[in-house]
Parts: structure tokens; C-alpha cells; sequence
């Protein structure tokens, strides 16, 4: 009966630009959150610190003692070898370059902690509290400044041999692309993610064609076009947005095929601040989705918007620690 003392489980959400931290309870039901600027230019060290002080901060706003906390769920952006427990790579933490996050969190915490990945934790958390629940085979994709993925099959995270599958976001869509951070050219992350449709956005401006896409950027002081402004534009008729959107969604959509020839899942969840466009988004995803998947394979795929917003991967990072750690 002695993990009824410790009903609790921590959450962290390292990203490279916001920290959070929660306390939850063990079925991934969040209690309390605190949520602050990473401290990403300081290097790991300063960071480890932070989730620290941010760790013991919800601890006492929750009114709880560490004793009652059963473990600690991380989740990181870039790439974590599961096998070895080094965040190899983050593009988004610079100077991160094979840190062993857990077992420093470890020590530091006091707690046993486990590790994943930020797409990898969001698929499971979209899969066991979100829009994938009652389905066992679902593919979770984050389109916002990057694009990420991972892939949950028979209940289960898909990691590959270290941990790496499902980065959608680095599949080759056109071979003579733009060149992305991870050094290929083409990846559907240049074509189709947010940055991409804004890197559009500049290019129909420089060139000179007719468009509100600037109007929509200035009503919100901005002078710089964004993703967000390009579908607003979109949807008051602007050709030149439509335009932008149509391509992407054509390249979206030929990545969504090629998951799906992979590996046949029941739901695709889409995550992230490009696809809270709703219909405008959704509808021509889907049907560039069912033109282009192997026919028997694109019949039953639902394409559904996720339900956590920015909490799925910290709700996957609980889940995942407590079932990982059960009578610790
Ligand atoms: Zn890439």
C-alpha cells in the first residue's frame, strides 16, 4: 500500500522558449501549473537549476511534500536517445549537445524521473486523455514553428532503435527543397510549417502582388506577416493567401499520405497554433489526404484537431512516469 502515499507525479515541459511545470495526479489530471520563461541562453546547467526551484514552487503552491510525489515526467524538444537517456540535440536549447537531462534531474529532484521527447509525450497524452482516446493507433503531428510527430502503435510509443521515429517533420517532400535545420533540403517542416507559410507570405510581398496579407499583419500592429495572419487573409478573400495556404496543405497532406502508407493508423491528431484555423484548415487537409493515401489504406483515417492544446506533451511525460515507475 505504499504507493498510496504518493499519489502525485511532477510534470515538466522543457521547451526553448517556455518552462513549464506541474504537480498532477497520477491518471494525468493537472492540479497546478507554473509556467515561465526558459532560461535557454544560460546552457543546461542554469536550466537544470530552474526546473529545480520551478519543481519545489508548485510543490508548496500545491500545498503538498515531495514525499508524496511517486516521480517526475519530463518532456524535451530535439532529439533524446531513450536507450542512453542524452538529450543529443535540441535545436531549440542551444549548446545542448548529449546532456543526460534524467539522471541530473534525478539527483537534483530527489526523485526517480523519466524522459521523452516533446512529440513523443503528446502523442501519449493525445492517445490516453485526449483526441485519440479509444483508438490504439494514432499519429500525432504538431504543426507551429517546426513541424513534429510521433506515432503511437498498438498502445504504445513507436521510438525506433534510440528514439528518434516519427519526425515527420524531416521526411523529404521535394528532394530540391529549401534546406532545413537538420541539414537535408526539403523536409515537409520547410514546406508546410509555420515558418514556412511566412517565409511564403514574404516572398508573394517581395515580388509585389496584390494582397491584404499586410493589412491583416498592421490591425494587429505588426509589421511582419505570420501563418496566423496568412489564413485570416485567407478567409476574407484574400488569392494571394488562399493561394500560400493551398500549396501547404498539398504538401501537408502528401506527408499525412506517406505516415499513413507506413504505418495504417485509425486517427491522425493535429497539434499546434497552425491548425487551430478549424475547417479552413481541416477540410482541405482531408481531402488532399484521401487523394493522395494508397486507397484502402485512407477509407477509415480520421483526421481530428488535438484536445490538450499545450499541455498534451506534459500530460503524456506524467502518464508515461507513472506507469513507468508503479510502486517506486
Ligand atoms: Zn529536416
Amino acid at each position: 500500500m505504499e504507493e498510496q502515499n504518493k499519489p502525485y507525479i511532477i510534470g515538466v515541459d522543457l521547451g526553448g522558449t517556455n518552462l513549464l511545470a506541474v504537480v498532477s495526479t497520477r491518471e494525468g489530471e493537472i492540479l497546478i501549473r507554473k509556467k515561465e520563461e526558459t532560461r535557454a541562453g544560460e546552457g543546461p546547467e542554469a536550466v537544470i537549476n530552474q526546473i529545480s526551484e520551478n519543481v519545489d514552487e508548485v510543490i508548496g503552491l500545491q500545498g503538498i511534500k515531495k514525499e508524496q510525489v511517486l516521480a517526475a515526467g519530463v518532456c524535451a524538444a530535439g532529439f533524446y536517445n531513450y536507450k542512453k537517456e542524452l538529450i543529443v540535440e535540441s535545436p531549440n536549447l542551444k549548446n545542448w549537445t548529449r546532456v543526460s537531462l534524467g539522471p541530473a534531474l534525478e539527483e537534483k529532484l530527489g526523485l526517480p524521473v523519466l524522459v521523452e521527447n516533446d512529440a513523443n509525450a503528446a502523442a501519449y497524452g493525445e492517445y490516453r486523455r485526449g483526441a485519440g482516446q479509444g483508438s490504439s493507433h494514432i499519429i500525432y503531428i504538431t504543426v507551429s514553428t517546426g513541424i513534429g510527430g510521433g506515432v503511437i502503435a498498438d498502445g504504445k510509443i513507436f521510438r525506433g532503435a534510440q528514439g528518434y521515429a516519427g519526425e515527420i517533420g524531416h521526411t523529404t517532400i521535394d528532394i530540391n527543397g529549401p534546406r532545413c535545420t537538420c541539414g537535408n533540403q526539403g523536409c515537409l517542416e520547410t514546406l508546410a510549417s509555420g515558418t514556412a507559410i511566412a517565409r511564403k507570405a514574404c516572398e508573394v510581398l517581395a515580388v509585389g502582388k496584390p494582397t491584404k496579407m499586410l493589412e491583416v499583419a498592421a490591425m494587429e500592429g505588426r509589421e511582419d506577416v505570420t501563418a496566423r495572419h496568412v489564413f485570416t487573409a485567407a478567409q476574407l478573400g484574400d488569392e494571394a493567401a488562399a493561394e500560400i495556404l493551398k500549396i501547404t496543405l498539398e504538401y501537408l497532406g502528401a506527408g499525412l499520405a506517406s505516415m499513413a502508407n507506413l504505418f495504417n493508423p485509425e486517427i491522425f491528431v493535429i497539434g499546434g497554433g497552425v491548425s487551430m484555423s478549424g475547417d479552413s484548415f481541416f477540410q482541405p487537409l482531408k481531402k488532399v489526404f484521401c487523394r493522395r493515401a494508397a486507397g484502402p489504406v485512407s477509407e477509415t483515417v480520421e483526421i481530428l484537431p488535438a484536445a490538450l492544446g499545450d499541455e498534451a506533451g506534459i500530460t503524456g511525460a506524467v502518464l508515461l512516469a507513472a506507469e513507468h515507475f508503479p510502486k517506486y
